[in-house]
């Protein structure tokens, strides 16, 4: 198990039984509170490339991708999606932020599709959500309804 704390907020690496390997409060988080910082190193590719599936990495901008190092254990490599987040980029910028109050044990979850925007990315999605959407997407590939829904929790570069 691994823990981490960012400005207060505690977290913990372990298995979550559902996901597989996932990021947990360990204490209670307040709405509004800075969570997690994205890192990774930086790999830039041709804008709308569509990436290898074993290719672990979160999209930033167009072309520009934060690649995950498998040895830094990084809270934000083992941060599972959901459909219905408590945590999102509310500021645009590359910080996950409570979006609600998170209690103890609850793990951290946050949409995919608001930082991908690879096109034709598609894969099933099981997260289980009232809302579940079914299948995780790229942004660009997302219902209008649904882009607007989460523009206000997506990266800078995908709020138009
Ligand atoms: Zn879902």
């Amino acid at each position: 198990m691994k823990r981490f704390s960012l400005e207060g907020v505690e977290l913990e690496i372990r298995d979550s039984g559902v996901h597989g390997t996932g990021a947990f409060a360990r204490g209670r988080i307040r709405a509004g509170a800075p969570v997690v910082h994205v890192t990774g190193r930086v790999v830039l590719a041709p804008v709308d490339a569509v990436m290898p599936d074993t290719f672990w990495a979160l999209q930033v901008a167009p072309g520009v991708w934060l690649e995950a190092d498998p040895e830094s254990h990084d809270p934000d490599n083992y941060m599972n999606h959901s459909c219905e987040p408590n945590v999102g980029f509310v500021r645009g910028t590359l910080t996950f932020y409570a979006l609600r109050d998170i209690e103890p044990g609850e793990e951290l979850l946050w949409d995919y599709s608001t930082a991908m925007n690879e096109p034709g990315w598609a894969a099933p999605c099981r997260c289980g959500a009232a809302t579940c959407r079914g299948l995780l997407q790229g942004f660009r590939d997302l219902d209008p309804a649904v882009q607007d829904r989460l523009r206000s929790i997506a990266l800078d570069y995908l709020r138009g």
